[in-house]
């Protein structure tokens, strides 16, 4: 048995068996590169799904963590807390947002955005008006809430009943959303570019005539940044690029720099109607967590951070529409920045497993859709690495009678 099937064995008996695993157990990362426990390299385009945008381990996170740990870890949200309120300072002068809700986990956010909007309905004196939009193929978390907003059926199979208040349209289409908006409708929800759902990049009037259409119904349009927030397409928020701002966005992911904290952003107008003892999160805006991000955000909107990282994602970009010239099996290639996919003919599993076999580590989503999520300074040498690895697996996918 080797170092990492013990690991595996470990989890198998042990840990709850969501998660359809890899045979490695990742042990130590330095930027772009992981390492299992056996000492296999790896060049990581997963970056922990959109969290590592900074690589691993970065010398800026890893310091402000050491010292945050050695003051304090945790106090109650009774009292005031340094990292938190500068974090909240420096969030809102990024943004559209005037105020921010602090709580651990994308699903967390979501769940504070749909409770913000209901709230905000009932105190602008419309408790009926507690229905929000979501959209085909989104993905908002797996807690009851965020679960009942994903509109995706394999979600949701086993679990039902959800939670009443949703209606579902299709992703990039005005006009049902226009068809869906009733009395009883309160916000639209949706992500700027669909993350899980298979990298779903909206026309670029979308969001203008979206906005439009909330502003006309006096309705409230939530941003789900989750996955996009911090640079991932290029832009420290993914709005900025469809020129569209929201009322309320939420944020996870990438913010923590690797530590688990999540967000909500909102405008002082929406904002108010959180007032004491309406929602709160015992972690939420913890010291670590926050001055972990304080740092994470010190370097993504550092000199010339994003552009590098917008740079690359073209040249990324072109590397894959080339591999899809040679490549019939690819179908279309997507995406924007550092979020990018290759939709393939047939399911894509094979060639993850190829590429990790080979020392790259990427990922497949909707079975047929590769997507590449590395750290936002990854080199061009390094993504020059994976396209002979990939070129070969795909070409062993084409051949393969299916
Ligand atoms: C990952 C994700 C979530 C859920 O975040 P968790 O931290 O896993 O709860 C919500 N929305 C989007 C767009 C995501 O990509």
């Amino acid at each position: 048995m080797n170092k990492n099937e013990k690991i595996a064995l470990l989890t198998k008996k042990h840990v709850a068996q969501t998660y359809g695993r890899y045979p490695i157990a990742l042990v130590r990362g330095k930027g772009t590169k992981v390492w299992d426990k056996a000492g296999k390299q790896y060049l990581d385009f997963v970056s922990g799904l959109a969290v590592d945008n900074l690589g691993h381990c970065h010398p800026a996170v890893v310091s402000a963590i050491q010292n945050q740990a050695e003051n304090l870890l945790h106090v109650s949200n009774l009292y005031h807390i340094e990292p938190q309120s500068q974090l909240a300072e420096r969030l809102t002068s990024l943004c559209f947002a005037d105020k921010i809700f602090f709580c651990n986990s994308g699903t967390e956010a979501i769940e504070s955005a749909i409770k913000l909007a209901r709230k905000f309905s009932f105190d602008q004196g419309h408790p009926e008006r507690n229905e929000i939009i979501t959209m085909h193929n989104s993905f908002h978390g797996r807690t009851l809430g965020a679960l009942s907003a994903t509109a995706q059926k394999k979600f949701h199979h086993g679990f039902q009943p959800l939670l009443p208040g949703f209606k579902y349209v299709p992703f990039n289409n005005i006009q049902a959303v226009k068809k869906a908006i009733n009395k009883k409708t309160c916000a639209v929800l949706v992500e700027p570019i669909q993350g899980e759902g298979g990298v779903n990049v909206p026309d670029p009037s979308y969001f203008k005539n979206l906005k439009s259409l909330c502003k006309k119904n006096d309705l409230l349009l939530i941003f789900d940044e989750v996955q996009t927030g911090f640079g991932r397409t290029g832009k420290l928020f993914a709005h900025e690029i469809f020129k569209t701002k929201p009322d309320i966005m939420t944020l996870a992911k990438a913010l923590g720099g690797g530590v688990a904290i999540g967000a909500l952003a909102a405008t002082n107008r929406v904002m108010k109607s959180f007032v004491p003892g309406t929602h709160a999160a015992t972690f939420g805006g913890n010291p670590l967590a926050c001055a972990a991000a304080l740092a994470t955000l010190k370097v993504i909107t550092g000199k010339d951070f994003l552009k590098k990282a917008s740079e690359t994602g073209v040249f990324f970009q072109k590397c894959l529409q080339k591999l899809a010239k040679q490549h019939p099996i690819i179908k279309e290639v997507r995406g924007k920045g550092m979020i990018l996919a290759l939709e393939l003919k047939k399911p894509g599993g094979d060639v993850v497993l190829d590429c990790m076999e080979n020392g790259f580590l990427i990922n497949c989503i909707q079975q047929n859709i590769l997507r590449f999520l590395p750290p936002l300074n990854i080199s061009k040498k390094d993504i020059n690495s994976l396209m002979p690895v990939l070129s070969n697996s795909l070409l062993q996918l084409s051949k393969k009678k299916s």
